[in-house]
């Protein structure tokens, strides 16, 4: 009988205020600046074999505040910087939708989290959500995968101000990208 192919765990991160600085709409590729801990914190995803992905919403394509061409140029300018300090990213997935488009793709709906599981023989239920924000949680929540809340970006607002009405924690709040990642590898496989 053939040996069903292992299914891997990933790890979902948000990008900007989670990878990056929170700049509001990043409509310029320069406005693009990666925290100095991410490509170690990725490297150490990679190494322990954690399918590594990106997944965003990007409603300012939809509003037409930028062209999708600057998504292309943010996430080749990202892997450029990760691959000279030997890590990589599996996959990048946008929603360029408003959130009036009702897609099914945009944060907290499971849309980029579903594709992914399916092209990167990914488990969601043995993965993790970081994000800088509480829709990463709930993303993670719908996906059932763990959400992990970083304090960089948005994060330590959310964390300040909206704790309190928090249907549900995050599975654990990290200082940031660095520490989420020391507490994923420190949880049993
Ligand atoms: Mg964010
Ligand atoms: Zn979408």
């Amino acid at each position: 009988m053939a040996e069903r192919p292992r299914l891997r765990a990933g790890v979902f991160v948000d990008r900007d205020g989670t990878l990056c600085e929170e700049v509001g709409y990043m409509n310029h590729v320069s406005r693009f600046r990666m925290f100095p801990f991410v490509a170690a914190a990725l490297r150490r995803l990679n190494q322990a074999g954690y399918a590594v992905m990106v997944v965003s919403n990007q409603s300012g394509i939809a509003r037409g505040y930028f062209p999708e061409s600057v998504l292309e140029e943010v996430t080749q300018r990202m892997k450029q910087q990760l691959a000279q300090a030997g890590a990589k990213v599996d996959a990048v997935y946008y929603c360029a939708h408003a959130s009036s488009e009702n897609c099914t793709c945009r944060k907290p709906k499971t849309g980029m989290l579903d594709c992914a599981a399916r092209e990167h023989a990914v488990e969601l239920q043995r993965s993790f959500v970081v994000g800088d924000r509480y829709i990463d949680i709930e993303l993670a929540r719908n996906a059932r995968a763990r959400g992990i809340l970083v304090r960089t970006g948005y994060g330590e607002g959310e964390v300040a101000w909206h704790a309190a009405k928090w249907p549900a924690p995050p599975d654990f709040v990290a200082s940031d990208l660095a520490q989420a990642v020391d507490w994923i590898l420190r949880q049993p496989r």
